[in-house]
């Protein structure tokens, strides 16, 4: 009975948001079909799908053309790619290039931003945990994957190794983390607490 009442005003609110709202038809890029726009909001499966392939493209164009593994996501901005990325881990001799990673760094150097607050992210393989972590850094809205970290693993990749590492204390991953001279290390923090023009993020 609760869950029928939200979906009763779940719907109501929808219906007086159609008639608040300017709705339009638009044609859409890259699927070229038509959709709903709803002031600057602009959604379809198909665009969905399109960008999905635009990852995996880059995913197997850039590993091709040998800029690293076979990766490549893109960033969605109110139904337009703002931003690509490829993995370049082995031409730039850059651990963390993965694509994810990429995508982020020229998403947020466009947008003029540290925060992609909206966005989505479309990436052929699930994010590893350093991507996951860089995806809620920078406040991205959804997740779409297309392979998973078992599929990963089946290729030679690391992913779900390490995300069964964090699940470990840490002195007792492959990778031991030894904690020392904390007492010095609070000091900053209680500097950055008191700073008076620190940016919050
Ligand atoms: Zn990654």
């Amino acid at each position: 009975m609760m869950m029928m009442m939200m979906k009763i005003s779940a719907l109501q609110i929808y219906m007086k948001d159609m008639k608040d709202m300017k709705v339009t038809r638009r044609r859409c890029w890259p699927c070229r079909d038509s959709h709903i726009k709803l002031n600057q909001l602009i959604w379809g499966e198909n665009c969905m799908i399109e960008f999905m392939r635009e990852a995996i493209n880059l995913a197997v164009n850039k590993m091709r053309q040998g800029q690293g593994g076979p990766f490549g996501a893109v960033i969605v901005q109110r139904g337009e790619i703002i931003a690509r990325g490829c993995n370049r881990v082995t031409s730039t001799n850059d651990p963390t290039a993965h694509a994810e990673i990429v995508a982020i760094r020229e998403a947020c150097a466009r947008l003029g931003d540290f925060r992609l607050t909206g966005c989505d992210i479309y990436i052929n393989c699930e994010p590893c945990p350093m991507c996951l972590a860089a995806i809620y850094w920078a406040d991205i809205a959804r997740i779409y994957y297309a392979a998973d970290r078992r599929d990963a693993a089946d290729s030679g990749f690391a992913d779900a190794e390490i995300y069964m590492e964090i699940g470990r204390k840490p002195a007792e991953r492959r990778i031991p983390a030894v904690q020392m001279l904390r007492a010095e290390a609070l000091a900053v923090f209680r500097e950055w607490q008191m700073k008076v023009d620190r940016v919050d993020y």
